[in-house]
């Protein structure tokens, strides 16, 4: 069985822990053989992640290519980016997409808009503020399908995370009437539903592959999933993949899809 690990960070994401030969090293030690570096670049930025960034932007492509080297005889190495916001600023976000680096281009949203931080911005503290944030969600959701050039659609259950002490359950089905044409705008986009699997190291114990979201993206003609970890330090790297790929299996899918230099490709999670 081939590990895919799609989404992690380095140091040269501002909130990254770790240079890309510890990423390698972690990656290594999970079993991890397609692995992919995303660091981060907000549109509508609220942790100065893109100046940060952009300050090491070409020292990240340079060592890429070394460690891409180094480890070639143990795992994959792909470049990639998790670009936040993207719909707010599509021409840029787009022109970035395409410059040619990234095998990968994740499209998140960290934020809603007016800039609020989905993570800071809010407490969470009634389920309406949740219904709230999730509405407001998925209307920008399907804004960044339509104008953003992205090849993964990251973290759907990004909000959730927080959402610990007001919702029963680890669950999108309370918001299912919101995901339904989200998963419908990205099986018709050809957009891959990222199933994030650091649900499985936080309060919800599991990665987001609940058998329902599978379902539903199926039977719309979705074809592609991409699974990653969102590990911003070397331990983390490749924890959640074997759940992930047990729901997947359990969902219906038997493969997994790897973006090189932007082309998906399918590989069997058999
Ligand atoms: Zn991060
Ligand atoms: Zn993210």
């Amino acid at each position: 069985m081939i590990l895919c690990d799609c989404h992690n960070h380095s140091w040269f994401s501002f909130d990254g822990r770790g240079s890309i030969d510890e990423m390698c090293a972690g990656a290594w030690a999970a079993g991890v053989s397609i692995f992919a570096l995303t660091e981060h670049y907000e549109f509508e930025d609220m942790d100065d992640a893109t100046p940060y960034y952009l300050a090491r932007h070409e020292r990240r492509l340079k060592e890429m290519a070394e460690a891409r080297h180094r480890w070639a005889d143990r795992l994959e190495l792909l470049c990639g980016i998790e670009m936040g916001q993207a719909h707010t600023h599509p021409e840029e976000a787009r022109a970035l997409a395409n410059c040619g680096a990234f095998d990968v281009v994740i499209g998140s949203l960290h934020g809603i808009r007016p800039k609020r931080d989905i993570y800071r911005d809010f407490t969470y503290a009634t389920l309406d503020e949740c219904d709230m944030v999730y509405q407001q969600y998925f209307d920008e959701a399907m804004e960044l399908i339509e104008t953003g050039d992205i090849d993964v659609f990251g973290h759907f259950d990004y909000p959730l995370r927080m959402m610990r002490t007001c919702v029963p359950e680890a669950s999108m089905l309370r918001w299912k009437d919101r995901m339904l044409p989200f998963l419908k705008a990205l099986a018709d986009s050809g957009i891959a539903l990222e199933i994030n699997t650091s649900g499985a190291r936080r309060w919800q114990g599991r990665p987001g592959g609940e058998q329902w979201i599978l379902e539903a993206y199926r039977s719309y003609g979705g074809k592609r999933i991409a699974v990653g970890s969102d590990a911003h330090r070397p331990a983390d790297v490749g924890t959640g993949i074997e759940m992930a790929y047990r729901q997947l299996l359990s969902g219906g899918f038997d493969s997994v899809t790897v973006f090189r230099q932007r082309r998906p490709e399918q590989i069997s999670i058999r």
